[in-house]
């Protein structure tokens, strides 16, 4: 079987073949006329080394209780609720915007990463949405069975959650767990909390994504994007490996518990083309971090996916990739990211 290693000749042969191919598409009525790179075909890539960059959209589902349910209903709004009957369940248009999401990615022959809350296979209707969508090939990973901190949670707990929710995954789901996203994201991720490292590791969960920065102020967009650089794959000591929130969550971009402003959905397609612009300058991953239910109440038709991948097929040696495609490379390559 032929290796699909890329490497910087390759990736300048694929730009020119697909430059000209783009620029065909120019006049063609269907647009971009390249086809993506298979990143689930692309066996080791180094962006510092390969050249261009690689672009995850990673959604949490969460809907956390104790008064922060982030469920939006498009008759009632936000949901929020004291009492902890809510979870992480979803509602019918939280679960059609899902499959939106999947078919967007699906057009454009990209992949998506979803991060878990366990409970949410409590609920009958969400564990057939939930087997039905894994089908599709989308990647599924942890996000806590009750969306609990992972530095403020007893680490027993932490444990038993991590547990819990990856004999769902891996029995309901057929796809095997090694992938953590941290509830909440974490101003110093898991630094100086090797023992909840250790947990997670032996959990038996290889990768998390924790670390969630933001800058001092907040409303000015290109600060956040400025700070992308440095929020790049590490490993700790303990030989977990993290990979750190990109720039904003939509939430900390749109919704005002977070810090956000309700906004236009162009201002956030052109965030996050600004991002794609730095990670390709200078090399990057990029880990971005959205939530169906944020993304459903401000953009419903789902538009913010289809021109960004759009974009990014202007660039063939963007690969639009999920988390997993990003640990799996990173982890052939360990020395480069200590
Ligand atoms: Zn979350």
């Amino acid at each position: 079987m032929a290796e699909t290693q890329p490497t910087r000749r390759t990736f300048l042969r694929n730009s020119t073949l697909a430059a000209a191919a783009a620029l065909l598409g120019t006049f063609s009525t269907t647009g971009y006329s390249s086809s993506p790179r298979k990143a689930e075909g692309v066996r080791r890539y180094n962006p510092k080394k390969d050249g261009g960059c690689a672009v995850s959209f990673g959604y949490d589902m969460d809907m956390p209780c104790g008064g922060n349910t982030y469920l939006y209903d498009r008759s009632l709004g936000w949901l929020y609720t004291d009492e902890c009957a809510a979870h992480g369940h979803l509602n019918q248009d939280v679960r059609d915007y899902i499959n939106l999401l999947g078919a967007r990615a699906e057009d454009a022959g990209v992949k998506l990463q979803f991060f878990l809350e366990g409970n949410t296979f409590e609920k009958p209707e969400d564990m057939a949405h939930w087997k039905a969508f894994a089908k599709r090939g989308h990647a599924m990973d942890s996000h806590m069975y009750y969306h609990d901190s992972l530095i403020r949670t007893p680490v027993e707990e932490v444990t038993r959650q991590l547990g819990k929710t990856k004999h769902l995954i891996e029995t309901e789901l057929q796809q095997k767990n090694i992938g953590l996203r941290g509830p909440g994201g974490y101003r110093n991720a898991l630094r100086g909390r090797e023992d909840v490292q250790r947990a997670v590791l032996e959990a038996g969960i290889e990768w998390v994504s924790t670390q969630f920065q933001y800058p001092s102020n907040r409303d000015d967009d290109r600060a956040w994007v400025e700070r992308i650089p440095e929020q790049q794959p590490f490993y700790y000591e303990t030989g977990l490996l993290e990979i750190p929130f990109a720039g904003h969550q939509d939430r900390s971009f749109f919704d005002v518990d977070m810090g956000g402003s309700p906004r236009p959905v162009d201002e956030w397609i052109a965030y996050l083309k600004q991002c794609i612009d730095i990670a390709y300058e200078k090399n990057l991953f990029l880990a971005l971090t959205v939530h169906p239910s944020t993304s459903f109440k401000h953009d419903p038709q789902a538009r913010y996916l289809k021109e960004v991948f759009a974009y990014c097929r202007q660039r063939p040696d963007i690969l639009v990739c999920t988390y997993r495609d990003m640990y799996r490379w990173i982890s052939q390559d360990k020395a480069a990211y200590a």
